[in-house]
């Protein structure tokens, strides 16, 4: 680095000490730069992704607290790393807090899997992430600052559709797993994303170096590390993470005694939360938490994947421009149409890449679901090649289907997605299924 330059210095044993506690810590004079490696004896832990403990792999350290400590790219938190940024720009929030870990361990325990030290088993997570305050307890009180990536806790949660078929004696209350008042008992984990970038790269049949030089050009250059520092192998992206929802018992879980029952979601905000009626995300999630409860309730247990990747990993804005050209459509909004439209807007159908999601049933140690609540093939096909067995898929039944979501599921079913073989349209062909039009709201 030039020493015209007074601003900027790389991160040699020459560069200054880092901001001191405070707001005003907030305007450092200099911007440290992370692009070569630290040498001797002050240099960040080494990471052996796959190793058998989490001594021999050592910590993952994002924080930026101390930048000498670091030993991957990007940051904590995923996407609202961006937001403590912004904190820290604002004076709010110092740049040096380190996070008081007392008390925050799990309550339920998922304990290490032979899956966690077979560095092709798991890529996308950081299988020993919510253990790290008690296997790393000596490296923290030492001063490093290591975070945990995954917590888990419990929580009691309610859906007015579970309580109706509860009314309706579908389900019935235990008082243990689904309460007299609707509410189930979970526990609930939430995980962020730590990629190991050469498993990431095998995963999806390219070289590292593709891939490092991909995500570095197409997130605008965001990340220089990832074509400079190629001896950081883990990336903590800035992307939104995953949240489980187990029900019953976490040791069956685990173990796989006796029957499990899952559905792996991928958020549609419109849906989920707000009910919008145009596809059937949440009548498919509600009707996964019935079978998940009914498992748990049998002796079992049941398992929600909740993977923030809204509208097919092309975001929301993508995926409203694409409703409106559905709607705008000259024949209507046809099942025939329906991906069509989607590769017309996005140039492709679908990037949530499944090659990614079995990682996190690797890290529970899971080798069998007996009850796979889901029609799609992509995640099927995915659970197969990691060698989980799935014994039987279980589809949607056609009373939970909105109106307006026969779209969405015939053109699925056309898709070659899992299906009984029936579609909505009383003629059986795809272009008389038909969505209501921009003006039919
Ligand atoms: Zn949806």
């Amino acid at each position: 680095m030039s020493d015209d330059n007074p601003t900027v210095k790389s991160a040699g044993p020459t560069a200054p000490a880092g901001p001191k506690d405070g707001a005003k810590a907030a305007e450092p004079r200099h911007i440290v730069l992370s692009s070569h490696p630290r040498k001797g004896p002050r240099a960040a832990p080494e990471i052996h992704w796959g190793a058998p403990t989490a001594k021999e792999r050592g910590p993952v350290i994002g924080s930026q607290a101390n930048p000498q400590q670091r030993n991957v790219i990007g940051v904590h938190s995923g996407a609202y790393g961006v937001y403590r940024a912004l904190a820290i720009a604002a004076g709010k929030l110092s740049p040096v807090h380190r996070p008081d870990l007392t008390d925050t361990h799990p309550p339920v325990d998922i304990p290490p899997q032979p899956q966690w030290s077979n560095p092709d088993s798991i890529v996308s997570m950081d299988p020993w992430g919510h253990l790290v305050a008690a296997e790393f307890r000596e490296e923290i009180k030492s001063g490093l600052d290591i975070r945990p990536t995954i917590a888990i806790t419990r929580a009691r949660i309610q859906f007015p559709e579970l309580v109706a078929e509860m009314h309706k004696g579908r389900i019935k209350p235990d008082g243990k797993i689904l309460m007299e008042n609707g509410d189930a008992s979970v526990v609930k984990a939430a995980i962020e994303p730590v990629w190991y970038l050469p498993g990431i790269a095998k995963r999806l049949n390219v070289s590292e170096t593709q891939l490092r030089r991909s995500l570095y050009e197409h997130t605008g250059s965001m990340f220089s590390d990832l074509v400079t520092r190629t001896d950081r192998k883990e990336f903590l992206p800035p992307i939104g993470g995953i949240t489980l929802y187990i029900f019953g018992s976490v040791e069956n879980l685990v173990s796989g005694q006796n029957e499990i029952a899952c559905r792996v979601h991928d958020e549609c905000n419109g849906s989920d939360v707000f009910g919008s009626d145009i596809c059937t995300c949440r009548p498919y999630l509600v009707h996964g938490i019935e079978e998940c409860i009914l498992s748990a309730q049998r002796g079992g247990s049941g398992l929600i994947v909740y993977n923030r990747k809204e509208g097919r990993a092309l975001g929301e804005v993508v995926k409203f421009l694409v409703y409106n050209a559905r709607k705008r459509n000259p024949a209507g909004d046809t099942a025939a149409a329906y991906f069509e439209k989607t590769e017309c807007v996005a140039g492709v159908q679908d990037v949530r890449f499944q090659d990614l999601m079995p990682d996190v049933f690797n890290w529970l140690g899971i080798r069998r679901i007996d009850r796979w609540i889901s029609m799609s093939n992509m995640k099927f096909d995915a659970m197969a090649a990691h060698g989980i067995e799935i014994v039987k898929r279980v589809p949607i039944p056609d009373d939970m289907i909105p109106k307006d979501a026969s779209v969405e599921m015939d053109a699925k079913k056309a898709a070659g997605y899992y299906t009984d073989g029936t579609t909505s349209a009383a003629s059986g062909k795809l272009e008389d299924t038909k969505g209501r039009s921009l003006d039919g709201y």
